[in-house]
């Protein structure tokens, strides 16, 4: 699982610069006066200057993460690789350790590393065995590949090209990156929290982490 920068457009200038359009006025350097113009426009919902900073990832991770990133859709362009055109074999996400349910509310998703982690490691590497081995199987049949997939488990792993603004980004780390996120998702959404950190550090500060002074 891992998201990797493709490409980049703007920096805390972009956004800047786009918000003063109004008044005629575009700066070359960042000061404190812009550090406060961006502070009021995420702190009062003007959010279109920061549609002007774009970033665009090669992400890579399991079915069961995609689904939930999927949900994120405005303002977000996806092309994904299709497991109807491509034959080779998957990948398939290995967790370092299976989870607890969680104690208290189910809605915490769950809690500290279980007991019998080691031997739901095999467990889990058995069916992987064995669903990848039928895969391929099916494919040197000649099982049409868009069924073949059928057989793989959800821990299959996926890759796309994802390019959405700054903005769209701090809506999602937002919340995946919030202790009731999905740990899987979490790490996902923290890898792209960093990236988008360095991209546009102070519009990123007021966006995601919300400071107000
Ligand atoms: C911890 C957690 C648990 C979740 N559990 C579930 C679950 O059990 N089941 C489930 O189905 N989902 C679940 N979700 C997904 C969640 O419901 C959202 O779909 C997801 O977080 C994306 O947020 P969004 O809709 O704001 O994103 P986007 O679709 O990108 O929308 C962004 C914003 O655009 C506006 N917008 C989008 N669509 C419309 C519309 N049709 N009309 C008007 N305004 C719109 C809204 O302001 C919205 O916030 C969960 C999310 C989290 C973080």
């Amino acid at each position: 699982m891992d998201a990797v920068l493709i490409d980049s457009m703007g920096g805390d200038l972009t956004a800047v610069n786009a918000a003063r359009v109004s008044f005629a006025k575009k700066k070359d350097v960042l000061d404190e006066k812009d550090e406060r113009l961006i502070r009021y426009l995420a702190n009062h919902g003007h959010v279109s200057p920061f549609f002007h900073i774009m970033l665009q990832f090669r992400i890579t991770a399991p079915i069961f993460v995609a689904r939930q990133w999927y949900r994120h859709a405005v303002g977000f362009a996806r092309n994904e690789e299709s497991r109807r055109y491509i034959r080779d074999e998957p990948s398939v996400f290995h967790p370092t350790h299976w989870r607890s349910k969680p104690e208290g509310s189910i809605k915490q998703g769950s809690g500290g590393v279980h007991w019998a982690s080691d031997n739901w490691k095999g467990e889990y590497q058995v069916l992987v065995d064995f669903s990848t081995t039928m895969y391929n199987r099916m494919i040197e049949e000649g099982i049409a590949p868009e069924q073949a997939r059928m057989v793989l488990p959800q821990g299959t792993e996926t890759s796309w090209v994802e390019t959405a603004s700054l903005f769209a980004y701090a809506r999602l780390c937002k919340e995946r990156i919030q202790p009731d996120a999905q740990a899987e998702i979490r790490d996902l959404a923290e890898v792209i929290n960093k990236a988008c950190r360095k991209v546009a550090p102070v519009s990123w500060k007021y966006l995601v982490e919300g400071e107000t002074k």
